[in-house]
């Protein structure tokens, strides 16, 4: 069966401050021990697997985090050692799509190479905005510059396929600020562009200010400003040739992420490391983010390091199959779900479809379903119907 792996690196070297991911600034004897764990439990994994009937074919490995380049390029590669060693017979990966995420601050010419020499084909830079202001403001460690330095950086080292992030809705962003950081990543061509609303989350130090009695909400642009930025979004990527396939993410032909297309199109995953969510046969689970408990994990025991094992019901995978899959803007194919139930979408979900059809928030085409630009505005609204 077909498998993603996701590994979850927790360390930054500073917390940003809009940033609620499991992840902190850590020391280096964390950081070794950390990554002894996460390989003890990729072996101990790897053992079960091999073990099962249940062969397994991995098709994409993502690093993300945290910010994996914080640690030593070494550690990488030994984790991508132990997963080709438990899922891979030990032979080099061939095919397979592997990302590493990475913050400017943190990259050097060295950890590169290395990475590749790993077989890391895809990098992933959070950019987030090239207006320095913005960048300070979010608290993120790195100017426009460092990001343009890295970015090059990543190109002279050979890597052909690179995503950069962005993110629009900042507080005192405008609309003509946030073009000129949509500019400036067209100007350098990456393959891949995921541009993401800031959202205020609880318990951040941007929840005291701009979270629902902070003391400078007003300075967060108002939903009109904010949608005008995402339609800019569209507009702009598409002129510069990249395609819309999934609400906030763009590519060049055919470099969509298929990491994180497996997710929307439910294709099973593991996920290693302290926080890390798997889906795998009928359940899902996550990893306990307690580090302390982590690091003791017991290869022989490792059911005592997951938390918020949840049986997925048949009418759970069905409601996944539709919210998930109409993040993509192709939507869902009726006759796939036809053939994963045995049982057509409208006699499940005939009146939600109905009803969002009717309302113009989804559209009907042959055989596919998909939101129209109005469903995107209001996507949430129309997901939660599917729940
Ligand atoms: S670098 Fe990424 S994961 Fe780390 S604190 Fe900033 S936003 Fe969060």
């Amino acid at each position: 069966m077909k498998s993603g792996i996701y590994i979850h690196i927790p360390f930054c070297a500073r917390k940003c401050r809009y940033c609620d991911f499991f992840s902190y600034a850590a020391d280096e004897s964390t950081k070794l021990a950390y990554i002894k764990a996460l390989v003890r439990e990729i072996e101990a994994y790897g053992k079960i697997i091999r073990k099962s009937e249940n062969k397994v074919e991995i098709s994409t490995v993502y690093i993300g985090g945290g910010t994996p380049s914080v640690v030593p390029a070494e550690y990488i590669d030994e984790i991508l050692r132990a997963i080709s060693l438990a899922f891979c017979n030990g032979e080099k990966f061939q095919g397979q799509e592997i990302t590493i995420e990475m913050n400017p601050a943190t990259v050097t010419q060295d950890k590169l190479e290395k990475y590749r020499e790993s077989c890391i084909n895809r990098i992933s830079i959070g950019m987030q905005s090239a207006n320095d202001k913005e960048l300070e403001l979010l608290g993120r460690l790195h100017s426009y510059d460092d990001f343009v330095a890295c970015y090059e950086m990543v190109r002279k080292t050979g890597f052909r396929n690179v995503n950069i992030d962005v993110m629009s809705a900042l507080p005192r962003q405008t609309i003509s600020s946030y073009e000129d950081t949509l500019q400036k990543v067209i100007d350098l061509d990456p393959e891949h562009i995921s541009s993401y609303s800031l959202i205020i989350e609880q318990g951040t130090p941007f929840y005291g200010l701009y979270g629902e009695n902070g003391s400078k909400k007003s300075e967060l642009p108002d939903e009109d400003t904010e949608r005008d930025m995402y339609d800019l979004t569209v507009e702009k990527l598409a002129e510069a040739g990249y395609e819309r396939y999934e609400i906030s993410n763009y590519s060049k032909a055919g470099m969509y992420s298929r990491h994180n297309t497996s997710y929307w199109k439910r294709t099973p995953y593991h996920g290693f490391g302290a926080g890390a969510s798997s889906f795998w046969g009928n359940k899902r689970w996550k990893n306990t983010s307690d580090m302390k408990k982590y690091l003791q994990l017991d290869p022989e025991r490792l059911e005592e390091i997951r938390t918020e094992v949840e049986d997925i019901t048949r009418m759970d995978a069905m409601s996944e199959t539709v919210f998930l899959g109409l993040r993509m803007t192709k939507g869902i194919s009726k006759k796939e779900f036809f053939e994963a139930f045995n049982e057509d979408i409208h006699a499940v979900f005939g009146k939600e479809i109905e009803k969002h059809v009717k309302a113009g928030t989804m559209i009907e085409e042959g055989d596919r379903l998909f939101l129209s630009e109005r469903g995107i505005d209001v996507s949430n609204y129309v997901f939660a119907d599917f729940v």
